[in-house]
């Protein structure tokens, strides 16, 4: 009977030692003399390689000449303390089946120590790296531990559309989603583009938040929560933002901002625990190989409550700063990540949540103060991330948000189903946004947001 394939995540196990084991992956590299090899295997299960010691007694040369970086293997042996140091245990292989070779002339992950750069323009294949297994099962557990957090809290999943009409969310450019002939398009009388004729009977976007659809959830499950794909069509290329990425959003109903600043904080402290938890070891890699302040970091936002205080009040330290900015700060500009880093990381040297900031840069939604200049606004700022979160409690006054949409100028016909959760039943409710992919690069202190999403889609960046 067939072995039956063990994972190398479970073969460290010592009530293995002694039994045969049947173990399948990729070569990560291979080394020896004449007598013996040592090949460390890999098969995505762990960041640590097995070893497979092949006895050359066993072997010739001929056979074992495939046995190159990036090769795929079966391998039976006997599991059996190892006596070289830098492991505990290793196979003695007696049977070594070759799936697949990775000629080494053409093979880009050859040889080891590539930058994050060039990496980026092999995507297709960097998983199979150290660094990037260790990134994305860190990404698998903190999507598990989203679920869970809310599961547990009893929040519902809500998916909400992907493909929307209403292009008033105002979070960014949208990319438009169209089966019209581009090179042949119809037009209307007056010579615009006629969208009555295209798929949905109107124009389309890719959606760039769920949050108004998830307070369409919240007015009615309670407490919902979204996690799916968001896009937005930003043309700068920065290390925090990509065009698709994805967005985790609560939306509860009877949560003041007060409330949604405690969800928010326990939400993102639950997070970082649970991988450091449950990725000890691809944490302890990165934090070795790339920033060895990582692991003192994650604990230390764990260890203090986070600092609140209101948009006025960030102003006032910012203007005091002795620091010379880029942009300069005045009471009404929109925080620059470099304001924001210079709170967290200088100033204040933990996560800090801004409150309350003028209405006229944020969003229509936001429950206005009696001020009559702020909103409740809540963003979430993180050392070397800048916004990981931004959130509010929404207006839930109906005559108030109305004369807002009339003053911007939002056109009414893609509202009026959004208006409904004010005019049927209307309650004070609040919600927020966490970019997955900024929880991401705070975790494992990657500095670029495109080395934590698979495949990234940037400017001039749609190849795989
Ligand atoms: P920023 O000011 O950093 O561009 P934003 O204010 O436009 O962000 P929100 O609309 O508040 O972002 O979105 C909620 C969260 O989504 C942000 O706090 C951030 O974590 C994340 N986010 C926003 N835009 C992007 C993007 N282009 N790529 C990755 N994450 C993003
Ligand atoms: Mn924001």
């Amino acid at each position: 009977m067939a072995l039956k394939r063990t994972k190398i995540v479970d073969v460290f196990d010592p009530a293995l030692v002694g039994q045969q084991v049947c173990v399948k992956g990729w070569v990560r590299s291979r080394r020896g003399n004449k007598f013996v090899q040592f090949v460390a295997l890999n098969d995505g299960s762990t960041i640590n390689n097995l070893q497979i010691v092949i006895d050359l007694e066993k072997f010739t040369e001929e056979e074992l000449r495939p046995i190159t970086t990036g090769a795929s293997l079966h391998v039976e042996g006997q599991l059996v303390q190892s006596q070289g140091k830098g492991q505990t245990v290793e196979v003695q292989a007696q049977t070594i089946e070759i799936y697949g070779t990775a000629d080494p002339e053409e093979y880009p992950l050859q040889k080891k120590g590539h930058t994050l750069e060039f990496l980026r323009s092999k995507a297709h294949l960097r998983m199979r790296t150290n660094t990037f297994g260790a990134i994305f099962r860190i990404r698998h557990h903190l999507a598990f531990a989203i679920h869970k957090f809310f599961n547990d809290k009893g929040f519902f999943y809500l998916n909400t559309p992907l493909i929307t009409a209403s292009d008033c969310e105002g979070a960014g450019d949208m990319f438009q989603v169209t089966t019209l002939d581009l090179s042949d398009l119809p037009k209307t009388e007056e010579g615009k583009t006629d969208y009555s004729k295209d798929f949905f009977g109107k124009s389309t976007s890719l959606t760039v938040s769920g949050q108004l659809e998830g307070e369409l959830g919240a007015t009615a499950l309670g407490a919902i929560y979204t996690f799916g794909p968001t896009f937005r069509a930003e043309n700068s290329n920065t290390p925090r933002h990509l065009a698709e990425f994805w967005m985790i959003e609560p939306e509860m109903a009877f949560y003041d901002i007060t409330d949604n600043m405690d969800l928010a904080e326990e939400f993102i402290k639950y997070c970082v625990n649970y991988a450091l938890e449950h990725c000890q070891e691809d944490i302890e890699f990165l934090n070795k190989m790339y920033d060895n302040t990582l692991i003192d970091r994650l604990h230390s936002v764990l260890k203090e409550p986070f600092v609140r205080l209101t948009y006025t009040e960030g102003i006032e330290i910012l203007k005091q700063a002795k620091k010379k900015f880029e942009f300069p700060v005045d009471w009404g500009v929109d925080l620059q990540s470099e304001h924001e880093r210079y709170l967290v990381e200088e100033h204040f040297k933990r996560p800090v949540i801004l409150t309350d900031y003028p209405r006229e840069i944020k969003a229509f939604y936001m429950k206005q103060n009696e001020d009559g200049k702020t909103v409740r606004a809540m963003d979430v700022l993180f050392p070397m991330i800048g916004e990981i979160i931004g959130g509010s409690e929404r207006e839930a006054d109906y005559d108030k948000l109305m004369s807002e949409i009339e003053r911007r100028g939002i056109p009414m016909k893609d509202m009026w189903w959004y208006l409904d959760t004010r005019r049927f039943g209307t309650v004070p409710h609040s919600g927020f946004g966490l970019g997955f992919e900024r929880l991401i690069l705070f975790v494992t202190g990657m500095a670029n947001i495109r080395d934590v999403i698979p495949f990234p889609r940037t400017p001039n960046n749609a190849e795989f």
